[in-house]
């Protein structure tokens, strides 16, 4: 079969003027090709990684360099990735100055017994990994000054966590299916603004933020993290594809789900199934997303 890659940039509101909307839907189409050119030489598990390290490297996105800060000003990055193949996954948690979280949560699927590392821990993986970079790479003047706005606003109690829908998105996560019809799925993440230190979001949890079993399909979430890992979010619709054998019913199931249960703005999730067919559902006002196979791209926002 065909390699197909499945990829989003984040749900959340996304109201950007028309350059920035140039700029993600370019950098989707970049990451799709990544993926694409991974895939014809290697696996879905090359595919995934390689878009999501593109996405991370440019910046663009809530990931790897383009990362939001917590609420001591510093960034701590979270990323998984899962195997369909094997069904083992790798993930790091509250880790800071890594090049490539995604690399990293590799890293830990290949090299490890384990499946979740965070913090101190995660880093020391990076330095044996060479996957350590310099701190100001993860800081930029703009990024500081919205930081500076936000805790503004968070110290004169304008603020509630639940409530504030713009403080999460574009988060960055891919999935795919190769020419022998194996499935993987990826996702990164800087977190949201003014998270707790420590905070660990959906993105470094299997069932939550990712999902890939061969022969069924591969998923990846975006929104409110603690939304999604109370509704499974990327587990509930791998149960929804097993029961509806139809992808974008299953990925539509599971956003109602987290809709009823949570309410809306709050998810939204991509996905691919054994046969190559993409998908994606969302409850927020936009979602980054796209996907292609060989001389084919489809990017939208
Ligand atoms: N799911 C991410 C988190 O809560 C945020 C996002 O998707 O933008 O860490």
């Amino acid at each position: 079969m065909r390699p197909v890659v499945v990829v989003h940039g984040g749900a959340g509101q996304w109201r950007v003027d028309e350059r920035r909307r140039q700029e993600v839907k370019k950098t989707l189409a970049d990451a799709i090709s990544e993926g694409l050119l991974a895939a014809e030489r290697g696996s879905a598990l090359d595919a995934v990684v390689a878009a999501v390290e593109y996405m991370e490297r440019s910046g663009v996105f809530n990931a790897g360099y383009g990362s939001v800060y917590a609420i001591d000003g510093r960034v701590y990055l979270d990323a998984g990735v899962m195997d369909g193949r094997t069904k083992r996954a790798g993930a790091v948690a509250a880790v800071e100055h890594v090049k490539s979280a995604v690399r990293l949560a590799r890293y830990v699927l290949e090299n490890t017994d384990h499946v979740i590392i965070s913090g101190e821990g995660a880093k020391l993986l990076a330095t044996k990994a060479g996957l350590l970079d310099s701190a100001h790479r993860f800081y930029t003047e703009e990024k500081t000054q919205r930081f500076q706005e936000l805790l503004q606003e968070a110290m004169q109690g304008r603020w509630h966590y639940k409530k504030v829908v713009r403080l999460f998105g574009d988060t960055v996560g891919a999935v795919a299916v190769d020419r022998d019809g194996n499935l993987a799925a990826a996702t990164s993440t800087g977190g949201v603004w003014l998270k707790w230190p420590g905070r660990i979001g959906d993105s470094p949890i299997p069932g939550a933020g990712f999902w890939a079993e061969n022969g069924v399909a591969a998923f990846s979430a975006t929104g409110i993290g603690e939304v999604i890992i109370m509704s499974m979010l990327s587990l509930r619709a791998r149960d929804e594809f097993l029961k509806t054998g139809e992808i974008s019913k299953a990925l539509g199931n599971a956003v109602a789900y987290a809709t009823e249960a949570y309410g809306p703005d709050t998810v939204g999730i991509i996905g691919v199934d054994h046969r190559g067919n993409p998908a994606y559902a969302y409850n927020t006002a936009a979602m980054a997303r796209g996907w292609g196979k060989q001389g084919e791209i489809y990017v939208d926002l």
